[in-house]
């Protein structure tokens, strides 16, 4: 358990089992809606036929995945975490960010919540920086990318940047320019089309290839 320089953190042990077991078609990972829709439209379901009520254009991970790997019993004593900060074995260090995607032809914006692994000093920086008015003027983070999202490559230990949004708002995470398909995705955007199928996995927990 980390006992120093972290007063903001706390153990996971509190933490609702629910939040990450209630969608049993992906167990091991969380997909949360954060934010409330910004249109009110839904769709219909090519996988399962029905009309859903929300096409989310948001998802965020509570934890990020190697929380998943670590037994129950001993999350309380190897993991301390907040919503935005998690630090496991006082060795590994994460923050909470989100990766934009534009959704073509619409000005809208799809949203990855996503951990990001960054190195111990980087880390502490960007505690001490929480309420620094200006902060965004900081330069961006080396980060691995620690959240497993639905891709047909895996998206585990990416490369990225993390760049520091101002006070009140998640680090913007930028992937590395490379052919992997999230990477491709953020640089030229996506259609609503792929913003439904991406539900439907969510949904139903099928391959969106
Ligand atoms: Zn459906």
């Amino acid at each position: 358990m980390n006992t120093m320089g972290h007063p903001s953190l706390h153990s996971v042990s509190g933490a609702n089992p629910l939040s990450y077991s209630q969608n049993k078609a992906i167990p091991r990972k969380v997909y949360n809606k954060n934010y409330p829709m910004r249109e009110p439209t839904g769709f219909y379901c090519s996988s399962c036929g029905e009309w859903h009520d929300e096409l989310p254009l948001n998802y965020g991970a509570d934890l990020p995945d190697i929380f998943y790997d670590i037994p129950e019993e001993e999350r309380d004593q190897r993991i301390e975490a907040n919503d935005d900060f998690c630090i496991v074995d006082d060795q590994h260090y994460f923050v909470r960010g989100n990766i934009e995607i534009p959704i073509k032809d619409t000005g809208q914006t799809f949203g990855w919540g996503v951990w990001v692994s960054l190195s111990e000093k980087n880390f502490n920086r960007s505690t001490e920086l929480l309420d620094t008015e200006g902060r965004e003027s900081e330069p961006p983070y080396f980060g691995w990318l620690s959240t497993s999202l639905p891709y047909p490559e895996s998206t585990l230990n990416l490369k990225t940047l993390v760049h520091t949004q101002p006070v009140g708002t998640r680090p913007l995470v930028e992937l590395e320019p490379t052919s992997h398909p999230l990477s491709l995705e953020q640089r030229r955007g996506i259609t609503m089309q792929r913003v439904q199928e991406i539900a439907e996995h969510i949904l139903h927990g099928q391959n969106p290839e």
